[in-house]
This record gives structure tokens, sequence and C-alpha cells, in this order.
């Protein structure tokens, strides 16, 4: 089918072949006619599949026609997120390029002045996120009376962050007679309750079940003991064997790991940032902008932070840690594989994740293989002399020499990003490594453009030789953040 069978505009078209999409995705070819018809929609359809243009373009088509009134929304969209928020307001950016529609983004962490100010001036699209809009609702700011279309998007999401009141509240505050489309990649039964109350007579739309989700990421499980610093260990080893990483998100389950294993990996010369919900927007939205482009490798994440983005092209997901619900284990390695590209998806597995790994088999209705058919059982015990000491702890010691001045032949080495591309603050820097001096005098051009890591070479000469208890006093400077490092990252425990 082509996009021009659905029934778009013209000038949604336009837009459409201006992007370079040929074909639309299941997703769109099935939910954009009805949406047209101003049927309502249930997609049940995970991210990754196309599921935002899915309600974009037809929203467009259908707001094309009448003007938005001043505090009055012809359109209200519900996103979970800041960022998803953020991704879908790009989005009409994108597809509307000959519209002259007024899009409004309503999220946290923002001015409500600026907020306010598109409000009065007519929002013909509100993209919100539920807290937000209720803020500016109860602050007499909005009329929802002429909201013709609701998107409700990421349901399940919404569920998990505990905003079904709200959304319940602001479906009450809409005319009844409005369209909604409802987005959801699984259906819990709060959901399915959420839309028998909320819907009419929807169209019942469904790509990708959460076991058939994944066909394009080969996926594997890494058997590891349980202690973090040996899975940082495991992890570095992971990184640094795939050569075919682009750019990869490491998932942790709680955010305390995630700045540790952050804190971690930058030490280790990595290029990484990282994302989770305690941080603030500015330092989010940096953090997004230089992952998207390319000026960090690594993202490590929580679930919260990085539940549907849009990220196009990551190459790779690492489950630092087996996810307590299995859902989680299908978004994770939903970011990547994603629109038909292929991905690779690792998951770290100890003996003390059996209950959860068995719960994501028995959602996936098979079992996964395991990374060179090593099963955590068959797991050798490991050798203490091998072992990273520093990372025991998840931060360098303090005392430590440094040993920047005195090693062979050039102790700096750049990470290998960046280089040659300006003083922007944001890109990379040179670093100093704790291998440093386990590699050659570090000659830039030598270390692959895309990968600040050292090789796994010179790591493991550099395990041997003993050194690793000694440390650079200095901690390198995180990619990605530049000189805004957030507090968070630079204590040792307290988050
Ligand atoms: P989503 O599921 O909305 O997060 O979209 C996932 C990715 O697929 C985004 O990067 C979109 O830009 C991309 N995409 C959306 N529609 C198409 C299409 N018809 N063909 C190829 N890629 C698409």
């Amino acid at each position: 089918m082509l996009f021009s069978e659905l029934g778009l505009s013209a000038k949604v078209l336009s837009a459409v072949e201006a992007t370079g999409y040929t074909t639309p995705t299941p997703i769109q070819e099935q939910a954009i006619p009805h949406a047209l018809q101003r049927r309502d929609v249930l997609g049940i359809a995970q991210t990754g599949t196309g599921k935002t243009a899915g309600f974009v373009l037809p929203m467009l088509t259908l707001l094309e026609q009448g003007r938005a009134r001043a505090r009055m929304p012809r359109s209200l969209i519900l996103e979970p997120t800041r960022e998803l928020a953020a991704q879908v307001a790009e989005s009409f950016t994108k597809y509307g390029l000959d519209q002259k529609l007024n899009v409004a983004l309503l999220i946290g962490g923002m001015s409500f002045g600026d907020q306010d100010r598109k409000i009065d001036r007519g929002a013909d699209v509100l993209i919100a996120t539920p807290g937000r809009l209720l803020d500016h609702f109860e602050r007499g700011k909005l009329l929802m009376t002429g909201v013709e279309i609701l998107v409700i998007d990421e349901a399940d999401r919404m569920l998990d962050m505990g905003f079904i009141p709200d959304i319940e509240r602001i479906c009450k505050m809409l005319p009844f007679t409005r369209q909604t489309l409802f987005f959801s990649a699984t259906m819990p039964p709060e959901i399915t309750r959420l839309t028998e109350q909320f819907l009419q007579n929807p169209v019942r739309v469904e790509v990708a079940r959460a076991s058939s989700a994944a066909q394009t990421v080969e996926q594997r499980l890494v058997a590891t003991h349980k202690e973090d610093w040996e899975k940082r260990e495991t992890l570095r080893r992971l990184i640094r064997a795939e050569s075919d990483i682009t750019n990869a998100i490491i998932f942790c389950n709680r955010k305390i790991d995630v700045a540790s294993l952050f804190r971690s990996l930058s030490r280790h010369g990595f290029s990484v940032g990282a994302l989770h919900g305690d941080m603030d927007q500015p330092s989010r939205t940096a953090m997004l902008h230089n992952f998207r482009e390319n000026k960090i490798q690594l993202l490590v994440a929580s679930d919260v932070a990085a539940r549907g983005l849009d990220i196009p092209a990551v190459s790779h997901v690492f489950n630092f840690d087996v996810p307590i619900h299995s859902e989680d284990y299908v978004h994770r390695i939903g970011r990547t594989g994603r629109a038909g590209r292929s991905g690779k998806a690792f998951t770290l597995v100890s003996r003390a994740d059996g209950k959860y790994l068995d719960a994501i088999q028995k959602m996936l209705g098979n079992d996964l293989e395991w990374l060179d058919g090593t099963t955590v059982e068959q797991l050798p015990t490991p050798d203490p002399s091998s072992e990273d000491r520093s990372d025991r702890h998840g931060r360098r010691s303090g005392g430590g020499s440094r040993r920047g001045g005195s090693g062979r032949g050039g102790e700096r080495r750049h990470s290998g990003r960046g280089e040659g591309r300006g003083a922007n603050r944001h890109e990379a820097r040179p670093i100093e490594t704790e291998e440093a001096d386990a590699v050659p005098s570090a000659a830039p051009a030598t270390v692959p453009s895309r990968r600040a890591a050292p090789s796994a070479r010179s790591h493991d000469a550099h395990a041997r030789s003993g050194r690793g208890q000694q440390r650079h006093h200095d901690e390198p400077s995180p990619l990605g953040f530049g000189d805004d490092v957030p507090a968070f990252m630079l204590i040792g425990t307290g988050l």
C-alpha cells in the first residue's frame, strides 16, 4: 500500500514524501483511514512501529480546515513523559511543513508564561503531560470545550506512572462528541476498563504483539555473577567485543545504578551519558540531543526516562539489570531494531535473576539464547586476581597518585568522538583514562571515530599488569554534560 491510498491531504502527502518514507507501516496502514473517518481508534502498538505518524498524519489532515480560538485548543495529545511530548511536537513540525497550525507543548520543567502565551494565541494542537495540563486548567487558562480530537498515547506507561486518575479527569472535561485515538503497547485490565469508559465503538488495530515485536532484534543472555563490579566488568567486555556498535542504550532498574554505572563507564574512557527521571529538563534535553547527534555513544538510562524515546538508529541495547516487569523487556529491546532495522540486545543475567528471566521468557513464549552457550549455571567461579577492584565501589579512590605526567609515551588520550569538530563544550575533549599508559601514544586517529572505548587488548594488558588499583585523582570530564554535570552524579551514593 502507498501513503497516497490512505486518504491523507495533498499537503500532508508532500511532507511525508519529503521525509523519504515510501510505504506506511502496518499501524499507519490500518489506523489512518479510520482516523480520517473520525472513528475512535484503539491502537495496540509499541514504539518503533511508526504509531506517532499513525495519529499525527490524520490529525494534520483533519485540522487543515478550521481555526483555533484563544484558550480553546482543537485537539489534545496526552503523553506520559516530557520527552515523548517533545518528540510528538517535533513530528508536527516534520509532517506539518506546509501548514500553519499552532502547536503548543505543555510540559513540566518549562515556564508557564511561554505556555500561556501559546494557549492564548489559540492552539490547533495541544501536546501535554497530564499533570501540567491540569495545572493550566486549574489556573483557568484553558477551555476544553473545543477539543475535537483526543489522543492518549502510551496508555500502559501512563498506568505505570500513576496517571490514570488524571486521564479520567481530563477525559471528563472534554466534549462527549470528540474523536479519541488511544494507543497502548499492552492491554492490562485497567487500560481495558479505561477504553470501555472513554472510547465509542472503536476500531481495534493491533500490530506486532509483544512476543513477535522484536523479530529484527538479535537477543542474547549474558551470564554474569551478581556483584555490581562484576556486572560492570562483564558489560565492558561485552561492549568492547561488539565491533558494530554505533550507539547503545544501557538500562538499569534503579536510578542510583544509572548514576554509578555512568561514572564507571566514563572512568573507563567510554563515550557515555546518563538519563533518568530526576534530571532537570534542560539536562535531559541536552543529553538526548547529544545522543541523537552522536556526540555520545552510550546512554545509561532508567526505564522511566527512556520509555518511548524516538532515537531511530540505536544499534544495541544492553540490559545491565534484568527488568523486574517483563513488559519492560519488550520496551527496552524495542529501542533497537526499529522500523525494520536490525539490532542487538544483550541482557546480563545472574543467578539472582532467575524469577524475572522466567517471567520474560514466559511472556515471549520462547527461551532466549545464551551468549556463547554459557548459561549462568555454567559460569566459572570468579578469579579474584583478575578483578578490577577500582570498580568494586563504583568510584575511584581519591588517594591514587596521578599518573598523567609519568607514563609511557603520552598518557592523555582522546575520546575519539567529536575530534576536530570545534569548541562546542558538549563535544569530546581530551580525557584521561586509567588504561592510558597501556595504550600506545594515544593518537586520536588510531581510535575508531565513533568509539571512545579503549581496545579490549589494551584493557586486558592493563588488567594483567595489576595496575588497576592506581587511579587518577581526577574524574574524567563526562561527555555529553560538558561542565554541567548534575549534582546527583558527583556524589557517592545519595540520590
Ligand atoms: P514511532 O513508533 O512513532 O516511535 O516511530 C518509530 C520510527 O519509525 C521513527 O523514527 C519514525 O520516524 C519512523 N517511521 C515512521 N513511519 C515510518 C515509515 N512509514 N517508514 C519508515 N519509517 C517510519
